[in-house]
């Protein structure tokens, strides 16, 4: 029933890799990170910041696949994918999209799954919303009250156990930008495709339903001064190195990796963390695996 993975080689090659991870509004040409982009510039950030760059569906992912299979290859990357990882879910049940051959975007069937993949094949329905989002008790770097700071439920209480975590070990954390609405990033990247044209947008801006700000999973971390925040010097710090080390144990993973940009199609960005939840973050972190190789990016999907 699946797929086969040739789609993750597909992904590296049809996605440019842009800075769209967190942040739409990086700069993206710059290898800079898209977050930091953003922080650079704050309104972009807020908005636009989000995984996706350019969209892409998603399978729908349900659960988790079976632990190991795809992870096997994990290392390699993209040669393994070609073992999906068995899905368990409940949702999803479609064989892979073809659509995602083609470099069609995929629209994800299980959005509010929280293995739920979101990236520049793979998008989330339109004005889709999360129907759980709190606001986590943790600082963030800013004062006003925004949506910025409301993440799902279940990852919200991770969040504060992360953080918990982090403040005991003398290494305080604060938020930066979690939960963005399709509104909000549909509003910022067409403020920039008026500005620079789609083209040039597309590089550095996030298309609304392609970023994991969007799914109430993700969020950008920094230390409490906000040192750094969503900017590359970030990885440098030891509160980059403590999240790289204990993140996992809290239900979240740094999404996008260090030498794995042309699986994601984004920069590095210590300072992204995905809430997965504990079994599946712990496996991905363990293999060093990204989700595109651990779900051999053919999750079925529902194509809309
Ligand atoms: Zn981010």
């Amino acid at each position: 029933m699946y797929a086969k993975p040739a789609a993750v080689l597909l992904l590296a090659g049809l996605v440019a890799i842009s800075a769209a991870g967190c942040g739409g509004s990086s700069a993206a040409p710059a290898p800079s990170a898209p977050d930091s982009a953003n922080a650079a510039k704050p309104a972009d950030d807020a908005a636009s910041k989000s995984a996706g760059g350019s969209g892409s569906t998603q399978p729908g992912q349900t659960a988790p696949p079976a632990k190991t299979d795809p992870a096997a290859a994990g290392a390699g990357g993209a040669a393994d994918a070609s073992k999906p990882p068995t899905q368990s879910g409940t949702s999803a049940s479609k064989p892979p999209a073809a659509g995602s051959k083609n470099g069609a975007i995929e629209v994800v069937a299980n959005p509010a799954d929280k293995t739920v993949l979101v990236n520049k094949m793979y998008k989330l329905p339109d004005n889709y919303a999360p129907q759980d989002l709190v606001e986590p008790n943790v600082p963030f770097i800013f004062k006003e009250k925004s949506e910025k700071r409301k993440l799902r439920k279940e990852a919200a209480t991770a969040l504060e156990k992360l953080f918990k975590a982090a403040n005991d070990d003398k290494l305080p954390l604060a938020g930066v930008s979690g939960y963005r609405s399709f509104a909000t990033q549909k509003s910022v990247y067409s403020n920039y495709v008026k500005k620079d044209g789609e083209e040039a947008a597309n590089k550095y801006s996030a298309k609304p339903g392609h970023s994991e700000h969007e799914t109430g999973l993700a969020i950008d971390v920094s230390g409490s001064t906000g040192k750094c925040a969503a900017t590359d010097c970030f990885a440098a710090t030891k509160e980059a190195k403590w999240l790289a080390e204990h993140a996992a144990d809290y239900g979240f993973i740094i999404r996008y990796l260090k030498g794995k940009e042309d699986i994601t199609g984004y920069q590095y960005e210590p300072w992204h963390l995905r809430y997965v939840g504990t079994e599946l973050a712990k496996e991905l972190t363990k293999r060093g695996v990204t989700l595109e190789e651990y779900f051999g990016q053919t999750v079925p999907v529902n194509k809309q």
